[in-house]
């Protein structure tokens, strides 16, 4: 059986020891950007840590958080900008977490949606190293609830999958058919480069070209911007308003709803502004 960081933390406290002899390793999510959407768990792992390694999906607001002595470790990425491939990653957490450390490892959302989340603790599970993994809001709720778009509604949408949009030598590799289905609400991360592929790719495949479409820039903060339209308009709407990452794409019926459920005035939102834009889409 595998030692939970529960136990290792009872046992070195009954010790008497303040720190763990050996390391442990917190995967937590820190929810799309708004700090208040941070979990209990996660913030009470924050205040724990020796050391924190995140993202550029981590808000100053959020960092902000952390005690003064915890050490802070950037490691990336930006689309074309990994500033630490994933396996240096993977191989940092266990180095530091060997070295007895207490690792948290932020990551924007949800550390299992679209951020090999999973990678990044199976290597520790490969090394026999304790780790507990945090859930956080993920950008399709957290952006969604912000946004005004409930994502199912039992008069449009019964369904919602969540896909990402990443382009792959300028295509993206989705089973097209599939997402085509009425009455299914479609969230695309990561898919702004792509937005006129992912447009064009639905209408070909059965959607009609006026069904509703919206991207959302940094969802849940005081830079939060809706752009809504249709599959056919969308992406040219996009285009003029240089939206900045991340985005976040949410198409069908259900984005009609937000004419009537919008209530987040991002300007009279109560949090400093968001740390500045990353230069293009995030990425995995
Ligand atoms: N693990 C994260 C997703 C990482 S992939 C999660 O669960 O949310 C990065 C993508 O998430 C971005 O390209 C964007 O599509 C989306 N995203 C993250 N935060 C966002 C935000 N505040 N607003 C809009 N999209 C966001």
């Amino acid at each position: 059986m595998k030692t939970g960081i529960g136990d290792l933390r009872l046992a070195t406290e009954r010790a008497g020891a303040g720190h763990a002899s050996r390391g442990e390793v917190y995967l937590v999510g820190a929810g799309p950007g708004d700090p208040e959407l941070l979990t209990l768990r996660a913030f009470k792992l924050m205040q724990r840590a020796d050391v924190a390694l995140y993202d550029h999906l981590i808000s100053a607001e959020i960092l902000q958080l952390l005690p003064a002595g915890t050490e802070r470790i950037y490691v990336g990425k930006e689309r074309d900008h990994h500033t630490l491939p994933q396996e240096a990653i993977n191989d940092l957490l266990v180095r530091l977490a060997r070295a007895g450390k207490r690792v948290l490892r932020l990551k924007g959302g949800d550390p299992f949606m679209f951020g090999r989340g999973g990678e990044e603790i199976d290597s520790l599970a490969a090394q026999g190293i304790a780790f507990e993994v945090v859930p956080g809001i993920t950008a399709a709720l957290g952006v969604a609830a912000y946004a005004g778009i409930p994502l199912t509604h039992r008069d449009c949408a019964q369904a919602c999958v969540f896909v990402t949009g990443h382009l792959k030598d300028g295509s993206m590799d989705l089973d097209w058919t599939a997402l085509a289905r009425p009455r299914q609400t479609i969230v695309v991360y990561m898919g702004l480069l792509g937005l006129p592929i992912l447009c064009g790719r639905l209408i070909d495949h059965g959607l009609p070209a006026d069904t509703s479409a919206a991207i959302i820039q940094q969802g849940t903060t005081k830079t939060q911007q809706v752009v809504t339209g249709t599959l056919r308009t969308l992406p040219a709407l996009a285009a003029s308003a240089m939206l900045q990452p991340p985005t976040l794409i949410i198409v069908g019926e259900v984005v009609r709803l937000r004419e009537r459920l919008n209530w987040f005035d991002p300007a009279a939102a109560d949090q400093p502004v968001r740390r500045e834009a990353a230069p293009a889409d995030g990425e995995r």
